[in-house]
């Protein structure tokens, strides 16, 4: 509960942010249009999450008291390395891109952004997290612990908070900043030769040779793709 209002809040902040530094009337227009498509997909991939969460939150439930720095850490890690590999088959595999490219399509990145998905990758994506997580049987509550600071980047990295180099060069040296994400959602990119997989640490990107430095903001979406509602029912149904 706690989780979900901390996040709630940090939504609507950054999204109130980006609304008020959107420059003109029909950019606003444009913009809260974008947000209504993608709530849309986040009601109905997200519902479908949570009823798949909650079929394992009996067994979570059992271990739910002991607290470990060190395992939370190791747990954040581990999972965020597991959404990177995760990420990169999205990229590879012809028949994953066909749903992933759902997110990619939107060519105005804004906090929603983070939240559109189509509902069969979150439903495949949370299976593979569920299942290596399980495979080391760690306990539960570290998972929701990586979700939300999952969730914070996430978040963050979709919104066009601009930095200025040198704070955004310290940042990504750890970090996904925003503009190092959005350089991945760069329109000029072929799907299968990808950079800047990882959500949280960047250094996963530097290990497997796919982090790409940038500063600037690029534009974001699909060559072959508009964003209009029609696009949109198209790609749903992954044609
Ligand atoms: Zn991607």
């Amino acid at each position: 509960m706690a989780k979900s209002l901390i996040l709630s809040v940090l939504f609507v902040s950054l999204i109130s942010w980006q609304y008020q530094h959107t420059p003109n009337n029909s950019e606003k227009n444009y913009l809260i249009k974008n947000i209504k498509h993608n709530m849309i997909l986040f009601i109905i991939s997200y519902g479908i999450q949570a009823l798949l969460l909650f079929r394992f939150l009996p067994s979570a439930s059992q271990n739910t008291t002991s607290w470990s720095w060190v395992m939370a850490i190791f747990c954040i890690l581990y999972l965020d390395l597991i959404t990177y590999f995760w990420h990169r088959l999205n990229h590879q595999i012809p028949w994953l891109w066909k749903f992933h490219k759902v997110h990619h399509s939107d060519n105005l990145l804004n906090t929603s952004s983070a939240l559109r998905f189509h509902f069969v990758e979150v439903i495949l994506g949370t299976l593979f997290r569920i299942g290596f997580f399980t495979f080391l049987q760690l306990p539960w509550h570290y998972y929701f612990i990586h979700e939300l600071v999952f969730q914070f980047f996430n978040f963050t990295q979709h919104t066009k908070i601009a930095l200025n180099n040198k704070l955004n060069k310290i940042i990504s040296y750890v970090f996904i900043s925003p503009s190092v994400h959005h350089y991945h959602h760069n329109i000029l990119l072929e799907n299968s030769k990808s950079y800047n997989l990882s959500t949280i640490f960047s250094f996963w990107d530097r290990c497997f040779k796919t982090y790409h430095y940038q500063n600037a903001f690029v534009d974001c979406g699909l060559k072959d793709q508009e964003n209009t509602a029609q696009d949109l029912l198209h790609s749903l149904m992954a044609k």
